[in-house]
């Protein structure tokens, strides 16, 4: 139920994964609209689309889509700053990280993602990860990865997309349908319960009554299923993360903007929360996520349109109150939430979509049958919450690290509740980069170097470079940061810009 990124994307993959086997409908209302933001990604997501078979010159196209290499984050530690958190794992030499090398042999200087990765070079020039003639920088991950999932990532995939989240939304059910997805737009009037208290069918205003075994709730915030029916209780982490609301424009770009093409998601820090860019062919997505504890919805429109769209008065905002938390459970009964229906933590790492892809992937791995063993949800409810709990501690790390403190906003993020897991992991980041044995321990998407980058980024140094180091050669280490170095050059000679070649896919 419901036709957003969430519905179809689990419509499309319930289909693939269990083709004939399963019946698949999709019930979609037309007077209730989709949220229409969501339009940056993890670079796990290529697991997806490779499931489904899609080739990116196929899909990319039709969903006004383009790359991202990074989120850059702007004003995070101070005005005037900026680093990348880029999809692109720390090299290592003599069993340490760059990063650590990097304090032990850099200048000190703030700049340290430009000297341990490459993608930061790729994002100030504005490079694409292919070239002209569709090959990948990074030979040895180039080629499809099938049925593989989340689970099976080994290597770190250089990239994730951008894409307009209505034409993707419109992409999959066109692919959907054609595979054998029944599609209803009606909307959900009533939905009725067996005596268990277990949904056995929905009413439609016109279609009449849709009866299921399983029922998949991807009705977004307003979790229709899941929460109003069968009153699950939804926590809120308004205690830890403070933004609740957002405002969204599209702007297009046009003349010589439009063959500028940044391959990155821009986070600009705002005096009461932050804006987001997103790049697509043709347009930018824009939005300005804030607490209105400290900002008004018309102050927060009239300050996103003199950043990103001045005397651009026709363009129509998006106003959208965010509900931040998670379900106690997403698969009750015979009910699975997935998507905004199943929690949500703000869009700053851009986690939405992701917790969509992983959910789609255990509801496969956990699928019942007519025993219906309550093991399999408990199972899958255990893993989603480690997912969306993990990724809650990493968002709050970017609001605690920060050194910024110059306005109402800023300060009270410094004076919030700290989720009990993190406050050890922020003491140990004061003497050693964070790894996996301080990380957040389950799965969630973030590896132990997207932790360090955020951490390093927006100030939270250890207070001395690892002191193993000192008794080290660090010939080997010099000797890896000198070829980062050279081979970021030469990727600057070698590679195409961004636009010119999502330009040269959708020609
Ligand atoms: C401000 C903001 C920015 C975001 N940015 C990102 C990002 O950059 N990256 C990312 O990965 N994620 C992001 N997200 C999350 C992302 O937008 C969502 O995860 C994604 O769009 C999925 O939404 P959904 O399908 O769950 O819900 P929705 O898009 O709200 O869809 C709900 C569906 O339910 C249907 N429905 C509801 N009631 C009924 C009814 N009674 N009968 C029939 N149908 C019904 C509606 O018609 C609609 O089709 C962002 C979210 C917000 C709020």
């Amino acid at each position: 139920m419901g036709g957003g990124t969430a519905g179809w994307m689990t419509a499309t993959y319930l289909k693939e994964a269990f083709g004939e086997r399963v019946d698949v409908t999709l019930v979609e209302s037309r007077r209730v609209g989709t949220i229409g933001v969501g339009e940056a990604t993890f670079s796990t997501v290529r697991h997806f689309f490779d499931y489904l078979g899609l080739d990116e010159r196929e899909w990319m196209p039709e969903c006004s889509a383009s790359y991202k290499l990074a989120i850059r984050f702007e004003d995070w530690r101070r005005k005037g700053h900026h680093f990348y958190h880029p999809f692109e794992r720390l090299r290592v030499a003599d069993g340490f990280t760059m990063a650590d090398w990097w304090l032990r042999l850099g200048d000190g200087g703030e700049d340290f993602d430009r000297h341990v990765y490459l993608t930061p070079t790729m994002c100030e020039n504005n490079l694409s990860p292919r070239l002209l003639d569709g090959s990948l920088f990074v030979s040895n991950l180039d080629g499809s990865l099938g049925r593989s999932t989340l689970d099976e990532q080994r290597a770190q995939f250089p990239y994730a997309y951008h894409f307009d989240a209505d034409l993707l939304a419109k992409f999959l059910a066109k692919y959907g349908v054609k595979r054998g997805v029944r599609h209803v737009v009606d909307d959900v009037v009533e939905i009725g319960q067996d005596e268990r208290g277990w949904v056995s069918h929905v009413t439609t205003k016109e279609s009449g009554e849709l009866c299921g075994d399983l029922f998949v709730d991807c009705t977004g915030f307003r979790g229709v299923l899941i929460n109003q029916t069968l009153g699950e209780r939804f926590t809120s982490f308004q205690d830890v993360l403070p933004n609740n609301r957002a405002v969204a424009l599209r702007v297009p770009r046009e003349g010589e903007a439009a063959r500028t093409m940044r391959p990155y998601t821009t986070a600009t820090a705002m005096d009461a929360g932050w804006i987001w860019t997103i790049p697509l062919y043709g347009r930018n997505g824009h939005g300005y996520v804030y607490s209105d504890e400290f900002c008004s919805p018309e102050e927060a429109e009239r300050t996103l349109r003199a950043k990103v769209a001045p005397g651009q008065d026709e363009l129509e905002a998006n106003h959208i109150r965010m509900r931040i938390g998670r379900n106690e459970r997403s698969w009750v009964n015979n009910v699975v939430a997935i998507g905004l229906s199943s929690g949500f933590v703000e869009p700053l790492e851009s986690t939405g979509i992701f917790f969509i892809q992983h959910g789609i992937e255990q509801l496969v791995k956990h699928f019942p049958d007519e025993r219906w063993d309550p093991r399999l949800a408990d199972a899958y409810n255990t893993k989603v919450a480690h997912v969306i709990d993990g990724v809650k501690e990493f968002l709050v790390l970017h609001y605690r690290a920060t050194e910024r403190d110059d306005t109402p906003y800023w300060k009270e993020t410094k004076l919030r509740a700290i989720p009990a897991g993190l406050a050890p992991r922020l003491e140990h980041a004061r003497s050693l980069l964070i790894d996996e044995s301080v990380m957040y321990p389950h799965y969630h998407g973030f590896e132990p170097y997207s932790w360090i980058t955020m951490a390093l980024g927006l100030g939270l140094e250890p207070e001395h470079p690892r002191p193993a180091l000192a008794h080290i050669d660090p010939a080997n280490a010099k000797a890896e940061l000198a070829r980062l170095a050279a081979e970021a050059e030469e990727l600057v000679e070698n590679l195409p810009t961004c636009y010119e070649y999502i330009h040269s896919i959708n020609s």
